[in-house]
């Protein structure tokens, strides 16, 4: 027994000694391990939660936008004309108090005790749904069905009320000041990074300048989900959106609130905002406008890997191919014909550009870029952070994603977030050096605009489901 509780005891105290010497060298393989570590992880520009002060921070929240839903609800459910009646028997229904005999009563006092109770429980239930949105990670609309709440949601009086609240609460969850940074700070810093990298990388002077005029000319859409999808009511639906979102149609990007409700980390906001920037030149976008002096030539093109070749960023694209970096998955070009086809046939052409179509090659590109940027950054705007914040950092940029829902159909146009994280931002020797880390493994490639990656390219793998 004794020997027992003494190898105990040494297990929990070689556990405690290995924790309290935790260095870069113990992550710089699987940074994702800190990244989704329990507590806090402060880097010196913010924090990124960890799911427990997340919840506690949804709480104090909740409980301060409590009172404007429960009054816009009490409002409507003391109306007296018919459309009312219909609405607060609906209410009365989602929060199950059908039975309820001061509900049933005609009495004026009973009737004001069921309808505070009922106002009060569907408020509860609307504001439990905005932080949903945030927690689902980028699916703004397609939230889980909720029993009789779907009919009340259903009613438009109740969308009205419901709206009402939402405006009101909007300086409550909006994260104002963050919002800012990346307007004022954020965004330029990144442009003018990504601007010498293209000047320096890209050797065809025409499309360098336009593809320089294009990044100067990105427009930073705000937090408010609602800005870029003009279906949605400038809710609060639209501001808890936890993601991104580049659109090539306006040439501008979208930062959701969510994330910074979540996490005030810089090295977060800087890696999303050249993502997103990036996605203005990705293999997709680059060949989508016709006015542009890129276009891919699709004459004598036979596979996948013909098109890449044409892309000025063709070294990093066959390379972030490869089972040695992300491993990008695509479908091969016959399939990609034979889809193109079929949405041809069903009058719903999709263009020539495969890239276009779930081929992850588009954000692993965008997280490239972003993993170019990230280095160049921190040298010249955190550089009183100490090695151990910068690592702190590095691990926040995916921190918000570690619980990301997995997609139904079991496929992503983003790889898995732990190989974006380890095999493409951490396989850059720059950014391995800030944080404390040697060279990458052997069996990991640093994709680069000047080296011609000789890795062993993934085979097309059909999705299914993908498209
Ligand atoms: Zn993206």
């Amino acid at each position: 027994m004794k020997f027992f509780y003494f190898g105990l005891l040494f297990a929990a105290l070689s556990a405690f000694t290995n924790f309290a010497q935790a260095s870069a060298e113990d992550y710089c393989d699987s940074l994702s391990r800190l990244s989704c570590s329990p507590g806090e992880l402060n880097d010196g520009t913010g924090v990124a939660l960890s799911e427990r002060d997340y919840q506690a921070k949804v709480d104090s929240v909740s409980e301060k936008l409590m009172p404007a839903y429960e009054s816009a609800f009490l409002k409507m459910l003391q109306e007296s004309d018919t459309e009312s009646q219909v609405v607060r028997a609906l209410a009365i229904k989602a929060a199950q108090q059908n039975a309820s005999s001061d509900c049933n009563s005609q009495d004026q006092k009973d009737q004001k005790n069921c309808n505070e109770r009922v106002a009060s429980m569907v408020a509860s239930n609307a504001v439990k749904r905005i932080f949903l949105v945030s927690a689902s990670q980028g699916a703004p609309i397609d939230l889980p069905g909720d029993g009789n709440y779907d009919e009340l949601r259903a009613n438009a009086l109740y969308w009205k009320s419901l709206s009402e609240a939402n405006t009101q609460s909007l300086t409550v969850v909006s994260e104002k000041e963050l919002d800012q940074k990346i307007r004022d700070v954020i965004t330029p810093n990144v442009k003018e990074i990504l601007i010498e990298k293209v000047t320096n990388s890209v050797s065809n002077v025409v499309l360098r300048d336009t593809l320089v005029k294009k990044i100067q000319d990105v427009r930073y859409l705000g937090n408010n989900y609602s800005f870029l999808n003009k279906n949605m009511a400038p809710t609060m639906d639209g501001l808890m959106v936890g993601s991104e979102n580049y659109s090539p149609d306006q040439n501008a990007f979208i930062f959701g609130n969510g994330f910074l409700f979540k996490s005030s980390s810089e090295f977060m906001m800087v890696y999303f905002v050249a993502h997103e920037i990036a996605h203005s030149m990705d293999p997709c976008n680059i060949g989508a406008s016709k006015d542009f002096p890129f276009e891919y030539d699709y004459q004598s093109v036979l596979k996948v890997e013909d098109l890449e070749k044409q892309n000025p960023f063709s070294n990093v694209i066959s390379c972030l191919r490869t089972e040695q970096s992300v491993g990008a998955k695509y479908r091969k070009y016959d399939d990609f014909l034979s889809f193109k086809k079929s949405m041809e046939d069903a009058g719903l052409p999709v263009g020539n550009n495969p890239f276009c179509i779930h081929d992850q090659i588009t954000e692993s590109f965008a997280d490239w870029m972003a993993g170019e940027v990230l280095p160049e950054y921190v040298v010249r705007h955190f550089s009183a952070l100490s090695q151990s914040q910068r690592l702190n950092g590095y691990a926040n940029t995916t921190r918000l994603m570690c619980k990301a829902i997995a997609p139904q159909n079991g496929y992503d146009d983003h790889p898995d977030t732990q190989a974006r994280l380890e095999r493409i931002l951490m396989a850059n020797p720059k950014s391995r050096e800030l944080v404390g880390c040697g060279p990458p493994r052997n069996d990991l490639h640093y994709c680069s605009m000047g080296t011609n990656c000789t890795g062993t390219r993934l085979p097309a793998t059909p999705e299914t489901g993908a498209y």
